[in-house]
């Protein structure tokens, strides 16, 4: 139960992440956040205290995040879950020590370190595919490009909330800003 994950909303119900059961009750016993969901009927216990487990917590003040560097920091775990741990020239599967971001336009003919410019690739395609379009170096994509044009945040939160029905109502409550997120 300590290892689950707590969806975590700001003030204004806006999802922000996922963070660890030990860190929310943490936030909750420090008065930062009210619990909105728990985790049905699962408890902590400790010998003087008991303690539902919380499946969605809200920040008792409004934080505004600063969405470009979470974006950043969480990019590379939310594409290689976007492209479910495969390679998308190989379509292996692999852990995530094992796999790389490759640029499908390289940077080195102008592309940019974006989501939709960015797959998920085992070592031996990134080296192979080298400064190449897939074109160029006639490996194909496993998935459109096209598909990558969804918010890498509701990618992550989606993939957490299929077992999580609790969640959904806040995942789908907005349309993410995926539009903003993409263009940061
Ligand atoms: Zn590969």
């Amino acid at each position: 139960m300590i290892t689950g994950r707590v969806l975590l909303l700001n003030f204004s119900y806006e999802p922000l992440g996922t963070v660890g059961v030990a860190r929310a009750v943490c936030m909750w016993f420090r008065g930062k956040v009210s619990v909105e969901e728990h985790d049905g009927e699962n408890f902590l216990r400790s010998p003087s205290t008991e303690i539902r487990v919380p499946s969605v917590i809200r920040l008792r003040t409004y934080v505004n995040i600063r969405r470009q560097r979470r974006e950043t920091t969480m990019k590379r775990a939310r594409i290689y879950i976007r492209d479910k741990y495969r390679c998308q020239y190989c379509s292996d599967h692999k852990h995530a020590k094992d796999l790389t971001l490759d640029h499908i336009l390289p940077r080195a003919q102008g592309g940019e370190s974006t989501p939709q410019n960015l797959v998920t690739a085992c070592v031996p395609c990134n080296q192979r595919k080298g400064n190449r379009t897939p074109e160029q170096a006639r490996m194909p994509l496993l998935t459109p490009q096209k598909n990558f044009n969804i918010g890498l945040d509701r990618v992550l939160l989606c993939h957490y909330a299929e077992s999580r029905p609790e969640w959904k109502k806040y995942l789908f409550m907005d349309e993410f800003e995926s539009d903003e997120l993409i263009a940061a």
